[in-house]
């Protein structure tokens, strides 16, 4: 796994060259609750000791054979002039594919791609096909030493993670979920506490595609198959010139895995299940995770 993880920290270090196709929102408007009338409260974990920000990785191994396809929309500050210059960190086709499929997926979206692509943003939104979750701003890692990743100040982490919120609000995702993928995986014990309080989940993976800068879809998507597990979520990106082969990847696993009988839902639905577990949420112990 070290060379997949290897590959990734390439994707996330040139993270800036990866736009993914996620999207971060706030429930209703506030991360804390508050969901307007009509939208159903998204589950989210409680909090840890000291009201640590909880993380998710799997949902439950023995519900049933459920697996969330989750696509990262990374995209930092310093983009928009290779963007402008015909560089494409979004990945409409993907997208296309997915709506084609009938697939649900969540998508971990940077303010930064918000604001770059609105009306994908928008659209995919209002799609309640997908879900839109929160990537950071603008893809600063939230620890020292992720990927070459510049950093954010553990006392600005809060209003980066708003920030990216209102950016994603501004575009026109009006519901975005209260959870939050933290760039590059990387997060600790600090930025958990850092981040508490706005009543974010954050949510990590157990199965790492490793589609950034990959350029055998077969590889990737024989990686994915390999590695998913009833309540699996699957870490993959959104955009064209990071992970040029994602979309072929979708095309190859979403027939197999429901031939082996896997339905596709979206974290909200994996973590409400946890939820619904005898053992109520997962607090699991922070660390230091490398990929995403
Ligand atoms: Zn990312």
């Amino acid at each position: 796994m070290i060379s997949v993880a290897r590959s990734v920290t390439a994707a996330c270090a040139l993270g800036a060259a990866l736009a993914a196709c996620g999207t971060a929102g706030t429930p209703g408007a506030k991360p804390a609750g508050s969901a307007s009338p009509s939208a159903t409260r998204p589950p989210v974990l409680a909090p840890g000791p000291g009201r640590l920000t909880p993380v998710f990785e799997h949902g439950p191994r023995t519900l049933g054979k459920t697996v969330a396809l989750t696509f990262d929309a990374d995209m930092t500050a310093d983009q928009g002039p290779r963007a402008a210059a015909g560089e494409h960190f979004d990945n409409p086709d993907l997208i296309g594919t997915l709506r084609t499929l009938k697939v649900p997926a969540t998508i971990f979206m940077t303010g930064r791609w918000a604001e770059q692509y609105p009306a994908q943003a928008r659209s995919l939104g209002h799609d309640p096909q997908f879900e839109v979750a929160n990537h950071s701003y603008s893809h600063y890692a939230f620890t020292d030493d992720c990927y070459g990743l510049p950093t954010v100040a553990e006392d600005r982490m809060k209003t980066d993670v708003e920030r990216a919120y209102a950016a994603l609000r501004k575009a026109g995702v009006p519901h975005a979920l209260p959870y939050f993928r933290f760039p590059g995986g990387c997060y600790d014990r600090q930025a958990l506490r850092a981040l508490s309080g706005i009543g974010v989940t954050a949510v990590q993976w157990d199965v790492v595609s490793g589609d950034a800068f990959a350029t055998d879809a077969d590889a990737v998507a024989q990686q994915v198959l390999d590695g998913v597990k009833p309540g699996s979520v699957v870490v993959m990106h959104c955009t064209r010139s990071a992970a040029p082969t994602t979309e072929q990847v979708v095309r190859t696993v979403v027939p197999e895995l429901r031939k082996q009988g896997y339905r596709f839902v979206k974290v909200s639905e994996l973590i409400g299940e946890t939820n619904g577990r005898p053992s109520g949420g997962r607090q699991e112990a922070p660390r230091t995770a490398r990929s995403g």
